[in-house]
């Protein structure tokens, strides 16, 4: 007779818990996972997936003014927001359905409802309790709110993915991933868009270059981009919302988006109650093997607020599964993981931005922006910029930086370049395919004088 009824008992069917668990179910443990909303997590179902389909769809409005540059004849297009919206919802149906599918096929029970720990070994749903040898959190986050007077009017991302028409008027508070990629989508999509940045730039943490040519970028498209502003207050109004600024300003808006950061789902789940330690922004805190302060109990992706993104929580998920139920101890690399914002132009970076760079040492920078070979016909007054940056005394690339079209394709492959140390005179030594905007990345020779000295 078991100790516990289960192996691994999982907290939350998200990318990261679900790679973890179908992989133990797959190596033959007796697996669980418990869920209280639907399978896939943010990722799948309120995050990069259905925003990446929004992005998609809300672009084709350059599509089509930049196809009369090349001949073509349009007339004017007419876009229905609803339907996008309804055709984005079947397609998370189809993904949900594969996701349980694949617990299925791995022996993992999925058990529907809210889970709490209750000791170390034993977590409860629905007045039903689940034992197990391993427990693992995996519980993600959500959008996090500033307490301001109104703040009850205001949307999330969760809320900015359902909605079920386009307003005219959005004004959107915050300046990172999620607040620019709303921007874009919406301003696409045929809103007047306002963002409101507290700090001089978007994007904080970004190269610099990368920030103020995103940003000049996304002006040239019409959004309004209000920097050191903060929002005093929400009022609601007989046909919108009055958002009230600390400068005394009020902007007119139909719907206010708050993408202020996320926060960890950690304080309903009884971890401080059987002694999971918390760090002050309430994230799990774990070891390089994923383990908590509870030796059962272990915690991957969002949860633990490492690097929050998708392909992190799974690495990390599969790192945990290996280890304990493949016999193959392995822990997450964090060097070099790329990332891209979904902006209009995207951005795609991969290693450190100048200013880290900068920190550990003296470095050579080549930077260059241009003018992408579709719009000299299309007359899109949009412009890409390169930027690599290079350890002046190894010749090792520390980092490279996109923004302009593909730039999240192009990237993924210079992550693998830079993963395998490779030095600028190799990017150099290699032949460019031509006519691309990647090829850039082989063929720049002038160095641009660091714009931050510390050595
Ligand atoms: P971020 O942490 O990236 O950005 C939060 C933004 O909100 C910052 O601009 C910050 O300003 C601002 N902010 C925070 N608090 C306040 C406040 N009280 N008032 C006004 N502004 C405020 O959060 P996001 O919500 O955009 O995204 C959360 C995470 O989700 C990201 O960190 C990322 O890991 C992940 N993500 C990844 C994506 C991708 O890979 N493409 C896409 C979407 C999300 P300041 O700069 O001044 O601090």
């Amino acid at each position: 007779m078991p100790l516990f009824d289960f192996d691994l008992l999982t907290i939350g069917a998200g990318s990261g818990g679900v790679r973890a668990t179908r992989l133990a179910g797959g190596y033959g443990a007796r697996a669980a996972i418990i869920e209280k909303s639907r399978v896939g997590g943010t990722c799948v179902m309120r995050g990069c997936v259905p925003k990446k389909l929004l992005v998609y769809g809300a672009h084709y409005s350059e599509e089509f003014s930049d196809a009369r540059g090349f001949g073509w004849e349009v007339g004017t297009p007419s876009f229905d927001w609803g339907q996008l919206i309804r055709r984005k919802n079947v397609e998370l149906d189809r993904l949900e359905g594969v996701y349980r599918g694949i617990l299925e096929r791995n022996n993992v029970r999925l058990i529907e409802g809210e889970g709490r720990l209750v000791d170390p070994h034993t977590v409860e749903v629905d007045g039903t309790r689940h034992t197990a040898e391993r427990i693992l959190i995996a519980t993600g986050g959500r959008p996090e709110l500033p307490a301001i007077p109104g703040i009850e009017h205001v949307i999330t991302s969760d809320g900015a993915l359902d909605l079920p028409a386009l307003p005219a008027r959005v004004v959107i508070v915050g300046g990172g991933y999620i607040a620019v990629e709303f921007a874009g989508i919406f301003r696409a999509a045929g809103a007047e868009v306002t963002q409101i940045i507290r700090a001089s730039d978007i994007l904080r943490g970004f190269d610099a270059d990368v920030r103020s040519f995103l940003a000049e970028q996304m002006e040239k498209k019409g959004i309004r981009i209000r920097r050191e502003t903060v929002v005093a207050a929400i009022d609601a109004t007989n046909t919108g919302y009055t958002v009230r600024l600390g400068d005394g300003h009020a902007i007119e808006t139909d719907l206010v988006m708050y993408a202020t950061g996320r926060s960890p789902n950690t304080t309903t789940i009884g971890l401080k109650e059987v002694g999971v330690a918390l760090n002050h922004k309430r994230a799990v805190i774990v070891d390089e093997w994923n383990r908590s302060s509870v030796a059962s109990i272990y915690a991957v992706g969002d949860c633990t607020d490492r690097k929050n993104l998708t392909p992190v929580a799974i690495a990390e998920g599969q790192a945990f599964a290996e280890t304990h139920f493949n016999n193959r101890p392995r822990t997450v690399d964090y060097a070099n993981v790329a990332s891209a914002v979904f902006s209009q132009p995207p951005v795609g970076t991969v290693g450190l931005s100048e200013e880290e760079a900068s920190e550990v040492a003296p470095v050579d920078v080549y930077l260059t922006r241009f003018r992408p070979m579709k719009h000299t016909l299309s007359g899109r007054d949009e412009a890409t910029l390169i930027k690599v940056i290079v350890d002046a005394a190894t010749d090792r690339v520390l980092g490279c930086h996109m923004v302009g079209m593909d730039a999240a394709e192009i990237t993924q492959g210079l992550a693998i370049a830079l993963k395998c140390g490779a030095t600028k005179a190799q990017f150099d030594a290699t032949i460019g395919i031509h006519p691309t905007a990647a090829e850039e990345f082989v063929t720049l020779r002038e160095k641009r004088p660091a714009r931050v000295r510390t050595h």
